[in-house]
């Protein structure tokens, strides 16, 4: 963690990791043919305190990704006692099925939604907190579901069920590039899930893809969100 006694020096560092990271959207949506306006830029704050997340709002930064339930409910509500508005968060990491209510009560989308167990806890969650909660399915590109994520084969049929639920609204999928593996080649896989998702539900046509290191693949392949964590805040401590 960062220390806040002197947010001078942090601020600038964060102003300038942004201003870096939307340089290579702009870029990249040059290169691509798109318009960086349809890219939502998800400042993945995990590990990182909360006066971190508050200088980020205080930059501009409006959705902020989280991927530790009390971590992220801790965060969640320091910052909605401190700004107005606060930034909308996205909960991105493994989800246990114990913990999905109590995520849906603060999260305002949740990416990683890779089986059917967590449905129930969701949308039990959403009911009790008075809201509708948006979600993507995650998709496993590599087939090792081990890391999170649902099959690409299974992909649709979870959408289905997401979709069924009242509290919950099914928004699109979300994918991690494995480690070693051609990010192009992954998300070019996850673009035609999202198309075979969206084909049945016109409203799921958000994709999540690429992070510090391949958004520029990820804009690509048609992401309309990316998830940044390291390329704005520094690296992370892996103690942490
Ligand atoms: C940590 C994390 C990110 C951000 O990764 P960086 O390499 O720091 O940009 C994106 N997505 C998920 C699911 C993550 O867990």
């Amino acid at each position: 963690m960062t220390s806040s006694s002197n947010p001078g020096p942090r601020r600038a560092q964060l102003e300038r990791g942004l201003s870096e990271v939307r340089e290579r959207i702009e870029l990249a949506c040059g290169d691509a043919g798109r318009d960086p306006d349809e890219i939502t830029l998800v400042v993945v704050t995990k590990n990182f305190p909360v006066s971190d997340v508050l200088l980020l709002r205080d930059l501009g930064v409006r959705h902020v990704g989280e991927n530790r339930d009390q971590e992220a409910a801790d965060k969640v509500s320091q910052m909605r006692a401190q700004v107005a508005p606060p930034p909308i968060v996205h909960f991105i990491g493994r989800l246990q099925s114990n913990k999905a209510a109590h995520v849906a009560a603060y999260a305002d989308v949740v990416q990683s939604v890779d089986r059917h167990k967590l449905l129930p806890g969701l949308a039990r969650g959403a009911e009790q907190a008075g809201r509708r909660l948006d979600v993507l399915v995650q998709v496993s590109l590599d087939g090792d579901t081990s890391r999170g994520g649902v099959d690409v084969g299974r992909a649709a049929a979870l959408g289905d069920a997401v979709d069924e639920r009242e509290a919950l609204r099914l928004k699109g999928v979300m994918a991690v590039a494995p480690m070693g593996a051609d990010p192009d080649e992954m998300f070019a896989r996850l673009r035609e899930v999202a198309s075979g998702i969206q084909a049945d539900h016109p409203e799921a046509g958000w994709v999540s893809a690429g992070m510090s290191s391949d958004l520029e693949a990820g804009v690509r392949h048609g992401a309309t969100h990316l998830r940044v964590g390291s390329a704005i805040l520094g690296s992370r401590s892996p103690l942490l």
